[in-house]
């Protein structure tokens, strides 16, 4: 259920709300809005009697949500979601850059592809330090030692860190150093993650599995949303098809489907679905095309061979990509 409140309802109004959720046993989530406050209910089994809210000071409907995602949709929120970390923000006007290497392999690769994305004018910093690889011999990432060097990477060129988590141990560690908890396209079904990334106090980027729906995505940021996190932003990176030319197939038509149901900030990440280095910024275009918040994309020294450079851009083409990119985004979004 959905509580939408009037628009001169004050705060007494909707603490008197919260109050009767919290008596019947339910959690409140209370998402203020310009022009109405709308408050969302969960933890209940069966559907609740509307009656206990329509005669209330300054409630103005009490909707019955019937999608089984409640905190993600327009219904509950129609603005859009803007995420801030620090002076940036992914979900406004601009368009969000997030870049760096598949993975943290030593301190000077690491500072040689931060000095390159911070002179792009990017405002985030991407690096894999937990990596959830196929084979169980491959380089898992550096851990803990990883996370110094990307808090170093703050510390000097003012980025804003996102780094990968694949358990709750690792949840703590990111938190002590990172901005942007991802949640990466394996571990999008991996519900207690979800839930303690939930109860984080950083953003949340959540990759779309690959072979999930758009429901089965949504659902994934309400275990985040359920916990009292409302900081959520939606990755698409592609997801498997047919195709045998690249990696998994970039799922385009998602973002104005998306869209259509929900208020969460929602980037692109064009390097993973593309697999091949020529594939990155052709896709990266496009995808500021369809309308998105922000573009996720991997970039690397030259010489490093260690994970991805299949896809990885050099600095050149990722310069030249950003130039397009926001070419392309001052066009759409002047
Ligand atoms: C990554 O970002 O390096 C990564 C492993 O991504 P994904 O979860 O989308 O495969
Ligand atoms: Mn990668």
């Amino acid at each position: 259920m959905l509580v939408v409140m009037k628009a001169d309802a004050t705060s007494r109004d909707i603490e008197e709300v919260v109050r009767v959720i919290t008596e019947l046993g339910f959690k409140a989530h209370v998402m203020p809005g310009p022009t109405r406050t709308a408050i969302g209910i969960t933890g209940n089994r069966d559907a609740i009697d509307s009656s206990h809210f329509e005669n209330m000071h300054g409630v103005a409907e009490a909707i019955r949500v019937s999608k089984p995602y409640k905190l993600t949709t327009l219904d509950l929120k129609p603005e859009k979601t803007v995420v801030r970390v620090g002076d940036a923000s992914i979900g406004d006007h601009d368009l969000a850059i997030i870049a760096g290497p598949c993975a943290v392999e030593t301190r000077e690769q690491t500072f040689a592809v931060a000095e390159v994305i911070r002179n792009s004018g990017a405002q985030f910093f991407r690096g894999g330090v937990f990596k959830p690889r196929t084979p169980p011999t491959a380089f898992q990432g550096l851990g803990e030692e990883g996370l110094q060097i990307l808090a170093e990477v703050r510390e000097r060129y003012g980025l804003n860190i996102v780094t990968e988590v694949v358990d709750e141990h690792s949840v703590g560690l990111v938190e002590r150093y990172a901005d942007i908890i991802q949640i990466g396209a394996r571990n999008m079904q991996n519900f207690s993650l979800l839930r303690r990334a939930g109860r984080s106090r950083l953003p949340v980027l959540i990759k779309r599995g690959l072979g999930a729906t758009i429901d089965e995505w949504l659902l994934a940021a309400e275990y985040v949303m359920i916990e009292g996190n409302y900081n959520v932003i939606l990755c698409e990176r592609g997801v498997r098809t047919f195709s045998d030319y690249n990696n998994e197939t970039l799922d385009l038509a998602v973002v104005p489907a998306v869209r259509s149901i929900s208020h969460l900030p929602l980037i692109v990440d064009s390097s993973h679905g593309a697999g091949k280095n020529y594939l990155v910024t052709p896709l990266a275009r496009a995808s500021v095309a369809v309308g998105i918040d922000g573009l996720m994309v991997e970039v690397n020294e030259p010489t490093s061979t260690r994970l991805n450079n299949v896809q990885e851009l050099t600095p050149d083409q990722f310069m030249q990509m950003v130039s397009e990119v926001r070419a392309i985004h001052e066009l759409i979004f002047p």
